[in-house]
């Protein structure tokens, strides 16, 4: 169905019951170390099901949320779920596999956003290594409060990343002072960075930059063998995308992370470095 053509009223209001009716799902898409072809984590990706508008992508109902401020009850439910999955997952062994939350901006702003994350880890009982929460640069604009709870969220021991990076409009010296673990390239700039000279050179930059700051780099978007070698030759740390796998219910993602490595090797990752 045309997504575009609902009304965000009619929208809002059918979100309003979607948590508490069970349609709203959580889908996991892993992250793959491009050096070794090992899932090291996922993200969480909320899914919603409507009985009969059908299903509604998170492009279309995340902007109403984060409007209305209905992201932070939604966002709470989605850290929860995505905390209880990781600390399953440990259960069954996968005792490595960190999991990556997007935090709203909204979410990021709201005053008890650490003790709110404190306690969701307490109560799945996830050690903090084990969580990483995804940041945009819109949150930059209130430079020294994000500075403060980055730096709260920092001593809890979870990891921060920035989502979408280089499509926002913050300044570069933020990177320098926000306590950051990885910087995600954003997909735009992966889509033609096998073709298209400029997204190349954006590409192998953020690479360079984000090492050169000591922190870990994602790409985004990978959906082509040929950038995942693009990738691997400029040394980039892991990938996400279609190639390796769509985002997927938290079941199937366990099948995925014995056979990964394996379609992994088949599509020659890991032979770049034994060349
Ligand atoms: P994002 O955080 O940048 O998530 C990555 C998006 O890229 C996901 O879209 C994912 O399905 C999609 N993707 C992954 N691999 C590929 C690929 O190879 N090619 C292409 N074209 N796309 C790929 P999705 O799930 O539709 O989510 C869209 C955005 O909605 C997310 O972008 C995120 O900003 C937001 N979102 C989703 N779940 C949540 C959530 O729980 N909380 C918040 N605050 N935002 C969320
Ligand atoms: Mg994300
Ligand atoms: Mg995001
Ligand atoms: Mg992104």
């Amino acid at each position: 169905m045309d997504n575009g053509n609902l009304s965000s009223i009619r929208l809002l209001d059918a979100l309003r019951t979607a948590v508490g009716d069970g349609q709203l799902k959580v889908y996991y898409q892993p992250r793959v170390d491009i050096r070794t072809g090992d899932v090291v984590g996922a993200e969480a990706l909320l899914r919603w099901s409507h009985p009969t508008l059908g299903s509604i992508s998170p492009a279309a109902f995340i902007p109403i949320a984060e409007e209305t401020g209905l992201i932070l009850p939604i966002g709470e439910w989605t850290l929860r779920q995505a905390c209880a999955q990781a600390a399953a997952w440990r259960t069954a062994g996968f005792d490595r596999l960190v999991v990556s939350v997007n935090l709203s901006p909204r979410q990021f702003a709201q005053g008890d956003v650490v003790d709110t994350v404190w306690s969701i880890l307490r109560e799945t009982e996830l050690p903090p290594q084990q969580l990483e929460l995804e940041i945009t640069e819109s949150i930059t604009m209130d430079v020294e409060s994000a500075i403060a709870t980055l730096n709260r969220l920092k001593r809890l021991g979870v990891r921060i990343s920035v989502d979408d990076f280089g499509t926002g409009y913050s300044s570069l010296s933020y990177l320098k002072r926000f306590p950051l673990h990885t910087l995600k390239i954003d997909k735009t700039f992966i889509r033609e960075c096998t073709k298209d000279e400029n997204d190349a050179t954006i590409v192998r930059t953020i690479i360079a930059m984000a090492h050169n700051l000591n922190l870990r780099v994602v790409a985004e978007g990978v959906e082509t063998k040929e950038q995942l070698v693009f990738l691997q030759r400029h040394l980039c740390d892991e990938a996400q995308g279609f190639l390796f796998q769509r985002p997927v219910p938290p079941e199937e993602l366990v099948e995925q992370l014995e056979e990964l490595p394996a379609i992994v090797t088949k599509l020659g990752v890991g032979a770049a470095f034994t060349e």
